[in-house]
């Protein structure tokens, strides 16, 4: 049985990794949907698709998650009633999806698909929000991520980035 696990993942972080092991208890194969695949270098989605995979797959490396995964990037359709038929047209076949996105849950829900809700793991570290917020500040984020994910940031200069996107052209 396949399972699905849909996010944006920027940047991916432990609580992605304890949603996974829990849903490596339930399915066979487990398939990594990269929302909002086409999406960078802005402050709510500053990491490629491309840097997100390198993310998750060292991650589950990392730590020792060998289940059959597929990390499939699923770039935005900009119509929503069509999101899931795009989807399923992008990924292996699946019978069950994992989701806290209320929108996700809908859209599923209206094409008869059930949408299982993880309960959230320390949100108020793991967050990818909480974790933007804290690269743009200068404060500590490295704990909330797997080690993989400090390393691919510090590779491609992530947090400078981020605080890069902010700046402004006037002076
Ligand atoms: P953002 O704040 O940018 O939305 P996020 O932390 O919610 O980031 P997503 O990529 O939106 O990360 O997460 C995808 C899915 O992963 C969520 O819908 C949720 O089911 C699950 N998830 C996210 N954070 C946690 C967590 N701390 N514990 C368990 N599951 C989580
Ligand atoms: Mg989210």
């Amino acid at each position: 049985m396949r399972g699905l696990l849909i996010g944006r993942f920027q940047p991916f972080h432990k609580g992605h990794i304890y949603v996974i092991k829990e849903i490596c208890k339930e399915v066979d194969e487990i398939i990594i949907g990269i929302g909002s695949a086409q999406l960078s270098h802005s402050i709510e989605n500053p990491f490629t698709a491309g840097e997100r995979i390198m993310m998750i797959s060292k991650s589950l490396f990392e730590n020792g998650i060998e289940k059959n995964y597929y990390i499939i990037p699923i770039p935005d359709v900009n119509n929503n009633s069509l999101w899931v038929s795009h989807l399923k047209s992008l990924t292996p076949p699946f019978s069950k999806v994992y989701s806290g996105n209320p929108l996700v849950k809908r859209l599923f829900l209206e094409e008869g698909i059930e949408v299982l809700t993880p309960p959230l793991y320390n949100r108020e570290m793991y967050s990818g929000t909480e974790i933007r917020r804290r690269m743009l500040e200068g404060e500590p984020w490295e704990d909330s991520v797997p080690k993989a994910v400090v390393d691919v940031i510090e590779e491609i200069d992530g947090v400078q980035r981020i605080r890069d996107l902010l700046k402004s052209d006037k002076i």
